[in-house]
């Protein structure tokens, strides 16, 4: 599904990645941690398109297609999904007539008819219904007032309307609290299935006793340099990164 190699980018003239490689097949739960400026965030964006963030030399596949080429539209066409792409706040625009555009837009590149206002009205209603929302949030403006949990939940909302087949969710910075940090593991349980992959960053070890992640990473200077299953989460919980100087050492 996504076949990262030897990724290396910068963002305003500092390499940030630095010949990063990750493979993640199809239904596949991914968690990414490490330590603060290692460039968790920074893949996240890269594989997004956002401005300013330059790929020097290495490449990214999804689904066999050379996702780095693609413009940021092309990239959720694909099925790419990032939580935090999406616009912080925009006041007068409600989360029902945002989403439905996003939505419709993404089935009219896929040749798909779009959705009518009503069909596309039952599906939200049964997405808040899910992600513990009430119905009246599809009104409010998009994340207009939004608590971080209230933000969560909406995210997780519009993964579950978009339905993409790569979700990238980065948790690192969001400050979580259990709450919410229980509606994102519901939303990707909920979500998970052969085809469907997930790489969720966090820093949060708590978390993936929620995600059951098939493999951990840690990223550090702007590599994978560790992979392991979810008992890696668990390592870095009790040792913190200090190994990592170990690895270095022995490397
Ligand atoms: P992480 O998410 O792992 O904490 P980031 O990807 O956010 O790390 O950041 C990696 C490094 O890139 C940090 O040293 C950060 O300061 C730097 N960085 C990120 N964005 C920018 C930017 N826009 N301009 C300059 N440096 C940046
Ligand atoms: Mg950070
Ligand atoms: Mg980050």
């Amino acid at each position: 599904m996504l076949s990262i190699k030897n990724l290396t980018a910068s963002v305003e003239e500092k390499t940030i990645l630095k010949g990063l490689n990750l493979e993640v097949k199809p239904g596949e739960v991914h968690a990414i941690m490490g330590p603060n400026g290692a460039g968790k965030s920074t893949l996240g964006y890269v594989l997004s398109g956002r401005e300013g963030y330059e790929v020097e030399s290495g490449g990214a596949e999804l689904n066999g297609k050379d996702l780095l080429d693609m413009d940021i539209e092309e990239r959720a066409r694909e099925g790419l999904f990032l939580a935090f792409q999406y616009p912080v706040e925009i006041p007068g625009v409600s989360n029902m007539e945002f989403m439905k555009e996003s939505v419709n837009a993404i089935r009219e590149q896929r040749g798909e008819e779009p959705l009518s206002a009503a069909e596309f009205l039952k599906k939200a209603k049964e997405a808040c219904k899910q992600v513990h929302l009430p119905l009246d949030f599809l009104k409010r403006g998009v994340n207009e007032g939004f608590s971080g949990g209230e933000k969560k939940r909406n995210e997780i909302m519009q993964m579950i309307l978009l339905q993409p087949t790569l979700c990238i969710l980065d948790e690192s910075d969001s400050g979580l609290d259990i709450d919410a940090l229980q509606v994102v593991a519901e939303g990707v349980n909920s979500q998970r299935s052969e085809d469907r992959s997930f790489i969720v960053v966090t820093h949060y070890q708590r978390l993936l006793d929620y995600i059951k992640p098939d493999f951990v990473h840690i990223l550090a200077d702007g590599k994978i340099v560790k992979s392991g299953d979810a008992s890696l989460a668990l390592e870095v919980e009790s040792e913190g990164y200090a190994f990592l100087n170990k690895v270095e050492a022995t490397a």
